[in-house]
């Protein structure tokens, strides 16, 4: 069986040409990510427009991913890169761009100020550490590390919590460049809590953008708002390289575990990221570990997995997906010791919950009676009947026939769903036993149902903006 666990990629130098983009798209990946916090504006401008060529000349369905700095803080500095010695004292001011001190500066200058004397300050996903010396109006930084720091990298400050700007003016640069793209995925970095997204959402809302809103988890204060921001986000991130500077590394499992859980019984789509296969950037094979990684993010019932360095700038980004979809393919083809599903309380209070739940039931009883169930046949106008089953991961995919080209991109985050456009039958808004042939009929096409085949399909009875399934029903191809 092919994977159900969704792939997004990182867009870089080692993959941005015609050639390995159509290769990323044969090689299965669902979702092309564009990290808006390395490159400029035209950089990114030209490889969104190559991703969509391709993507239409091969005719595939693939989405687009924006990965926006939101309230992350990097450093900045005239130099490429500066080399420390362990308590050597450097300046943090944004007066190095004229005097070329030996220091650097942040990317919201003005938080520089309002930190505290001894405060603990991380450069580079926690490499470099740093103690706050104020002198008179100066700030200084104290090394606590050796080696070489390079410019743009990651700054953490702890227990911060200066309220700065949610979207800057180059994130807004970006929501524009997204919108004339079409991008389908906006990720906010650093999010702390729904109102975040709300702001980012609101910002969409004036330039009359529509994107599904990725919150990225990884500050302390968002594992507090955990619950708020699942109920605001359209999918979650657990970007585990940010969160494991801010909360101690070892933490990390368990919240990765905890999250993934949370997301599943409310149906919010979540993606496990950062440093799966970091040793690919610069090694054809992957470490026991890292394979090791990536399976029991499969067993958590992560619904993507994410690769960012190793195929944005590393030297062998096609083994490293090669590697993923092995070891997701095989992971999900064995049986569990134990089904943690049994464990959790997926929410079921409207009517769609329901339905859905009922479909997966279903499922569950027919396979446990031995019947091979081809997949679901979802007609789903919003997107929400296929989440909803999806949330529970069945082994089989998720058809999801929907009017809504929105929709069928949006879809692709989600485990198992495998959106399609389909065309009104007729004139009617009714859902008809002609909708239903001719969705088998494209999944004949599509090399994914022969005669004989069984499907579950879910619907309500009229293509609606609302969601209303309200139909099961057990077909044979
Ligand atoms: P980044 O986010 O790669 O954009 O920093 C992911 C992470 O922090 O894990
Ligand atoms: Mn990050």
């Amino acid at each position: 069986m092919s994977k159900l666990t969704k792939l997004i990629v990182t867009i870089g130098p080692s993959t941005d040409s015609e050639e390995k983009i159509k290769a990323l798209i044969e090689n299965g990946v669902n979702i092309i990510r564009f990290n808006f916090k390395h490159g400029d504006l035209d950089w990114h401008k030209e490889r969104l427009e190559r991703v969509k060529k391709v993507a239409l000349e091969q005719n595939a369905n693939i989405a687009t991913l924006l990965d926006l700095q939101g309230p992350e803080i990097r450093l900045t500095m005239p130099f490429e890169q500066i080399e420390l010695e362990q308590n050597e004292k450097i300046i943090l001011s944004d007066k190095i761009f004229e005097t070329k001190e030996k220091g650097f500066s942040l990317s919201s200058p003005e938080i520089i100020n309002k930190l505290a004397n001894e405060q603990k300050l991380s450069a580079d996903d926690g490499l470099f550490k740093f103690t706050i010396q104020k002198e008179n109006d100066l700030v200084y930084l104290i090394s606590n590390s050796k080696g070489i720091l390079k410019n743009k990298k990651s700054v953490n400050i702890l227990d911060f919590d200066y309220d700065f700007p949610v979207i800057h003016d180059r994130d807004l640069e970006g929501l524009k460049l997204a919108k004339s793209h079409a991008i389908d995925f906006i990720a906010l970095s650093f999010v702390r809590n729904a109102n975040d997204i709300k702001i980012l959402r609101e910002e969409m809302r004036k330039i009359d953008f529509k994107a599904n809103i990725v919150a990225k988890i990884e500050t302390s204060t968002a594992l507090k708002n955990i619950d708020e921001i699942i109920a605001e986000a359209d999918a979650v991130m657990i970007a585990r390289g940010d969160l494991g500077v801010e909360i101690p590394a070892e933490e990390v499992p368990f919240y990765q575990k905890n999250i993934i859980k949370k997301c599943m019984e409310k149906g919010v789509a979540v993606i496990t990221a950062t440093q799966m296969l970091e040793s690919m950037i610069s090694k054809p094979i992957a470490t026991r570990a890292e394979v090791s990684d990536v399976a029991n993010a499969v067993y958590d019932f992560t619904d993507a997995v994410m690769l960012s360095g190793e195929t944005a700038m590393g030297s062998y980004p096609l083994e490293a997906i090669n590697t993923m979809n092995k070891t997701i393919s095989f992971t999900e083809d064995k049986n569990r010791l134990h089904d943690i599903r049994v464990d959790f309380d997926f929410d079921l209070q409207s009517q769609v919950q329901m339905i859905s739940d009922s479909a997966f039931n279903l499922y569950k009883i027919l396979k446990s009676k031995g019947k091979n169930i081809k997949g679901f046949i979802v007609f789903t106008q919003t997107g929400k009947t296929a989440r909803m089953i999806s949330r529970y991961k069945p082994h089989a995919p998720v058809f999801a026939f929907s009017l809504d080209p929105f929709v069928t991109k949006n879809l692709l985050i989600n485990f198992g769903v495998v959106p399609i456009y389909h065309e009104l039958y007729g004139t009617g808004q009714e859902i008809l036993r002609e909708d239903i042939i001719k969705a088998l009929e494209q999944l004949e096409k599509l090399g994914a149902a022969e005669k004989g085949d069984l499907f579950i399909v879910t619907h309500g009875d009229y293509w609606a903006k609302e969601t209303n399934a309200s139909t099961i029903k057990l077909i044979s191809f």
